[in-house]
């Protein structure tokens, strides 16, 4: 008898050299696509909403001291950045056990679980079980924060504060599914969600630093940071999230989704970054 497969849901980095408060997450970078997934959206498509090499490009972050988490699973299956319910009704073969709320990426298509791949390119030609959804909900959405709670909880017991970059990737140019429509985009935009997930010196450090080395920057505009850096932040009690979007023109061809000739460089631009970080969050708790 063979064992059936087990879940491919996240891999942790834990610090290899002197530990800093600073936690790293990748949520959207995973590649490997659930057996079960029963999605008719052309691949191609599929990979569009990938934040594929997210992963690598903050890998130095553990030799600097800092937690790196990364998602293997697709943004596709199941999206951590978003509400446990945040569920399009129309999607369900039965009803929900209980309330669900729908919010603004639901009616985008791209809530909890996708209905469109991209504009007009719909995910399944099948209502989807309720039990179906609530498998990838314990499956992979629900390990996915409790390890990202845990390490952030642990850092912030250990530290008294805890700095939380969340990574991700956008689209050289926008859709009619983004909030900015089909527009060229800065080269990083950092969201804090208005000034309510970290203190401002934290969204100014990265900024002037990212401005520093010659990059357009914009901060909450058009991505002011969705589920992840909303849910473990807490400013007043030492406990800062910021999302970060890195433009894939920068890094990829986003039609082989290879990296391109710009990927050393960025490589090692995030490498530098994560190293100013360090020092950074070091002078804040020492
Ligand atoms: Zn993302």
């Amino acid at each position: 008898m063979s064992t059936p497969p087990q879940p491919r849901v996240l891999v942790q980095h834990d610090p290899g050299g002197v530990p800093v408060p600073l936690v790293f997450d990748s949520p959207h970078s995973g590649t490997d696509y659930p057996a079960d997934f029963g999605c008719v959206a052309p691949m191609p498509i599929l990979r569009t909403g990938e934040d594929t090499h997210i992963d690598d490009l903050f890998g130095a972050a553990p030799a600097h001291g800092a937690v790196l988490i990364a998602a293997l699973f697709p943004r596709s299956y199941i999206d951590v950045n978003r509400d446990e319910l945040d569920i399009d009704p129309t999607l369900l073969a039965g009803a929900w056990p209980g309330e669900l709320r729908p919010g603004e990426k639901t009616r985008l298509g791209m809530g909890l679980i996708r209905r469109l791949a991209q504009p007009g390119v719909p995910m399944y030609d099948r209502k989807l079980p309720v039990a179906e959804i609530q498998a990838r909900i314990d499956t992979y959405y629900r390990p996915y924060h409790a390890t990202l709670r845990a390490a952030i909880d642990r850092t912030h017991e250990r530290f008294g504060g805890v700095w939380h970059l969340n990574c991700h990737s956008m689209g050289a140019v926008g859709s009619a599914m983004t909030a900015d429509g089909p527009k060229r985009r800065p080269d990083f935009v950092l969201g804090d969600r208005d000034g309510t997930t970290c203190g401002t010196e934290f969204t100014a450090t990265v900024f002037q630093w990212l401005k520093g080395r010659g990059y357009q920057v914009t901060i909450n505009d058009p991505y002011k940071g969705v589920e992840l850096v909303r849910r473990y932040s807490n400013p007043s009690a030492g406990r800062h999230s910021l999302q970060v979007e890195i433009n894939r023109a920068l890094y990829m061809d986003e039609t082989t989704r290879e990296p391109n000739a710009g990927y050393t460089k960025l490589k090692s631009e995030t490498t530098a970054l994560i190293g100013h970080l360090a020092g950074w969050v070091r002078g804040r708790t020492a």
